[in-house]
């Protein structure tokens, strides 16, 4: 697998370290790849180039959702911490039961959760216990109260049928973790589950990795920010949606996004906005302009600042990245249009991004269903559409369309549920076939 090649030249320290570029520089000086990479060889040779951020922070738990675990959490105690009951009953001792006949016992006292039993245990006798409750000494089973007859008179006494085992409805110290055994390995993106867990073992704060700091800028002199205080469109210009969706995309993954807005069509202005997002970040993520059009300068800033691959990859919608270093700072360089900047994102980046940030890459979930009708797909690239669950004619899931799938049509992402991944070899999907979709919900 090729890497990138040649000198870093960019300095880092400051917008004022770009290079002064000449505005009649060939903006072909770096040539798109004659062959198309397929989606893992681009998503592998963007992985090959990233080292994960190497700082850490110790932060409360209510602070460590989405951060990346630097280091393995061995458990402190043995989870459950004692022998206890998992049903409400009774603790009895198997020596003392009829194998084969129901056996009759006295009721010698109560064990509650928080509250055991700690009085004295005579032979014939059974211990009430209630769930979580530590088992009392020589307890080697729990019989479930819905098995017991309770028999008239006093002092209480119980029938137990036969048939009982060795164990029954008991959580052994240290079933679920053992101490001393990896409750959360390092590199685990953490989820609330994950904190809960790190709770209950009695830990208060988290070691985890600095959040990987990701610029996020949109070139084009067309572009205008729905946020500034000129907000009229006009002839020709339209809103930058990509910014605001990949600043959301990368919050969502766990890093930290920090917006380098608008830059115009302009190399000197690149070139200034790429130095200054250097200076500041550990990725550069920006979009448009990595084509081939008069407009598009990208790789000719690049060549000057740093280090970039400008491939195609055989995806669609998705096809133009640009992949490179500018000092120490991985830079990519997404398509413009708004569905594909997304799907790249999803597909290719998202991966170099996650080991950027210190994470074990948790897998894209998928699953497989059919198509609730025909699906249009040419032979050559790998197709990313954007589907919508169904009921089909048989009661179960399926997956339809959301319609027309121009890479501009950024209302299709929003309307999809998932995303149906055609690999690349393949034709037109029947209805009915089978075919792979990763849930969006997952991803944004
Ligand atoms: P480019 O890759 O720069 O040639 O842009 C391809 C298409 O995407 C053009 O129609 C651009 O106007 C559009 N586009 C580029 N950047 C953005 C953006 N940030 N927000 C919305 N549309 C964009
Ligand atoms: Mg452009």
């Amino acid at each position: 697998m090729p890497r990138f090649h040649g000198p870093v030249k960019c300095r880092v320290d400051g917008a004022g370290a770009a290079r002064p570029v000449d505005r009649t520089m060939n903006p072909r000086a770096v040539p798109v790849e004659s062959t198309e990479l397929s989606v893992d060889e681009a998503r592998a040779l963007l992985l090959a180039e990233v080292s994960p951020v190497q700082d850490t922070d110790c932060v409360p738990l209510d602070a460590a959702r989405g951060r990346v675990l630097a280091t393995d959490l061995e458990s402190p105690l043995d989870v459950p911490p004692v022998d206890n009951a998992a049903m409400d009953g009774y603790a009895l001792r198997l020596a003392e039961l009829l194998p084969d006949a129901p056996t009759i016992l006295g009721v010698a006292g109560r064990a509650l959760a928080g509250r055991p039993f700690d009085g004295i245990w005579p032979a014939g006798d059974a211990i009430r216990i209630m769930t979580g409750a530590a088992l009392p000494a020589g307890a080697d089973l729990v019989v479930a109260q819905e098995q017991v007859t309770t028999l008239a008179g006093t002092p209480v006494r119980i029938q137990v049928p036969p048939g009982q085992r060795a164990g029954q409805h008991c959580r052994r110290r240290g079933e679920d973790l053992a101490r001393g055994s990896v409750a959360l390995a390092a590199g685990r993106v953490l989820r609330a589950a994950d904190l809960g867990l790190a709770a209950s073992l009695g830990v208060a704060t988290l070691t985890v990795r600095r959040r990987a700091r990701v610029s996020i800028l949109s070139t084009g002199d067309e572009l205008l920010d729905a946020a500034s205080s000129v907000a009229t469109p006009l002839p020709g210009q339209i809103f930058d949606s990509n910014r605001v969706a990949l600043i959301a995309a990368v919050e969502r993954l766990g890093l930290e996004p920090i917006d380098a807005g608008i830059v115009p069509d302009s190399p000197e202005a690149l070139a200034a906005a790429l130095a200054d997002a250097c200076s500041r970040s550990d990725a550069i993520l920006s979009s448009g302009g990595v084509s081939v059009g008069d407009a598009d300068h990208t790789r000719a800033v690049m060549a000057t600042l740093g280090t970039v691959r400008f491939a195609s990859v055989a995806m669609r919608p998705g096809r133009p990245l640009a992949m490179g270093r500018l000092g120490s700072c991985l830079f990519i360089g997404l398509p413009g249009n708004p569905v594909a900047g997304l799907i790249a994102f999803h597909f290719i980046v998202r991966s170099a991004l996650l080991r950027l940030a210190g994470a074990v890459e948790p897998p894209l979930p998928s699953f497989s269903v059919r198509a609730a009708e025909r699906l249009k797909k040419r032979p050559g690239r790998t197709e990313y559409q954007r589907g919508r669950l169904v009921v089909g004619l048989d009661g179960r899931t399926a997956v339809k369309s959301t319609g027309p799938q121009g890479s501009g049509i950024l209302r299709s992402m929003g309307e999809a549920d998932v995303i149906i991944v055609l690999a690349a070899e393949r034709g037109d999907v029947a209805m009915d076939e089978w075919v792979e979709v990763v849930p969006v919900h997952g991803l944004d």
